[in-house]
């Protein structure tokens, strides 16, 4: 997962994108990056880390120029190595571009071999270079029809930025898996992959590129939109709504938090608790359990203390950080949990071992019963667009029923929304990606399809 902010026509374009970067920090940490351009050449600057590290003022001083696209990176294809952080930047024969990318494509590993046998030489892991190498190789003499060349030839999920020397150029794939959103800031046009970056630099949210759509804004003139590719039925990933999106960002047309509210109130139709409060899982779980709390009419309270300078569990990479993460970032508050029936609202489970973990913080603190809700139906598939869940063999729900991972979480009741509900919950089902709840993938993948990949899989996800 990751995040991706563009903007083309600003004075203060590489500062833009720091600060675009900045807000989009939570989709992904592990590295970071800016190119520029001043219409003459690309500039650019990358870095292991979060934007705030990779980024001291002397490096954004470099980039010049009013155009700038930005990457801020969690691997879910490629290691976690320099050579791996966004954006990349090539030369070829119609000029210089860069590219940032969020999501997974599919077809990567095929396509990579293909291009290794016509002698291509790749320079990282990611699955996203193949998509330059597709662009160097078009015999379109300029930079948008061999944009769309190369896009034409790829599988699965993107959300693209991409910069030349004169403008920026988006793209979202035709299924819209990933978001992206489209600005307009003090006469410039901007892109980021949540409007919570819009709402940082003051910029006004115009709208979302559409699935399917290519646009290219070049400064002072209007920002050109094309519709190349064959139409598709959507597929949003609905995981946005549930975990990963910020809540104060609009996506997919809605309020992030207005949604996993709604998503708390269907829990609470669906699994009623006789308790004495409910307790979100900070961050994620509050405003699912606001909902749960406003529709079952028992008080909210702050029960669990997030310590907010430890990375989120979630999209930790490596295995030994997470359990210690757990360890550290949630404290319960001993004095409003000691006797008391407690609702505690996550967001999901994924392998099991957090929520285990809070449910005997809770029952260290002096919970008298600790009922679990979790605002999504359970996770049983892996996402191959862009979201890091674990293989299924690691995955709670894909190996037990609900009342086993109950037993195993040590809760005294557990209850799942039901997909029914999530979708409920975000007005409708029609236009969603469900496939980590339900194994139905809306881009399919064969078995070779599935081994290819593996060329791409961070090392700590290969077995
Ligand atoms: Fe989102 Fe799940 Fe679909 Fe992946 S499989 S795109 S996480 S809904």
């Amino acid at each position: 997962m990751c995040g991706i902010f563009g903007i083309s026509g600003h004075p203060e374009a590489a500062n833009l994108a720091y600060l675009g970067l900045y807000a989009l920090q939570h989709r992904g940490q592990e590295s970071t990056g800016i190119v520029s351009s001043d219409h003459s050449t690309l500039y650019d600057e990358r870095g292991m880390g979060q934007v705030a590290d990779v980024f001291p003022r002397e490096k954004i001083r470099r980039l010049r120029g009013d155009l700038a696209i930005g990457h801020t990176r969690y691997s879910t294809a490629g290691s976690s190595a320099l050579a791996n952080a966004q954006p990349f930047r090539i030369g070829y024969h119609a000029g210089e571009i860069a590219i940032a990318h969020n999501g997974n494509l599919t077809n990567a590993g095929r396509l990579r071999n293909e291009l290794e046998s016509e002698g291509s030489i790749f320079r990282s892991s990611s699955d996203t270079e193949v998509i330059l190498h597709l662009i160097a190789r078009s015999s379109w003499r300029n930079s948008p029809d061999a944009v769309v060349d190369a896009l034409k030839r790829v599988e699965g999920a993107f959300s693209l930025l991409m910069i030349t020397r004169d403008a920026v150029i988006a793209a979202r794939d035709p299924r819209g898996f990933r978001p992206l959103s489209l600005g307009r800031v003090e006469g410039a046009w901007c892109f980021a992959s949540e409007s919570c970056a819009f709402d940082l630099i003051g910029a006004e949210f115009v709208r979302d590129v559409e699935p399917g759509e290519v646009i290219v804004a070049a400064p002072g003139k209007d920002p050109e939109s094309f519709h190349p590719f064959a139409p598709t039925p959507e597929h949003r990933c609905i995981f946005e709504y549930v975990y990963f999106a910020r809540p104060d960002s609009k996506l997919f047309g809605r309020s992030v938090h207005l949604v996993r509210k709604r998503m708390g109130q269907e829990l609470a139709k669906e699994h009623p608790a006789e308790a004495d409060l409910v307790v979100p899982v900070p961050d994620s779980g509050v405003p699912a359990a606001l909902g749960y709390s406003e529709q079952s009419g028992i008080p909210f309270e702050v029960g669990l203390i997030r310590n907010h300078y430890v990375g989120r569990t979630f999209i930790e990479p490596q295995q030994s950080i997470r359990h210690f993460g757990v360890k550290v970032k949630l404290n319960p508050v001993r004095e409003v949990i000691e006797g008391k029936r407690i609702v505690m609202v996550d967001d999901s489970i994924v392998r099991g071992t957090t929520s285990k973990k809070i449910v005997t913080m809770f029952k260290e603190a002096g919970a008298r019963e600790v009922h679990v809700r979790i605002s999504c139906p359970p996770t049983i598939a892996s996402c191959y667009y862009g979201i890091d869940t674990p293989d299924p063999s690691e995955l709670i729900a894909a190996n037990n029923t609900v009342e086993q991972i109950r037993r195993y979480i040590r809760a005294t009741s557990l209850g799942y929304l039901s997909l029914e509900g999530l979708t409920r919950a975000t007005s409708g089902a029609a236009g969603f990606c469900t496939a980590c709840y339900t194994g139905t993938y809306p881009v399919p993948l064969d078995a070779e399809d599935r081994e290819q990949l593996r060329l791409f899989e961070k090392p700590a996800r290969r077995r």
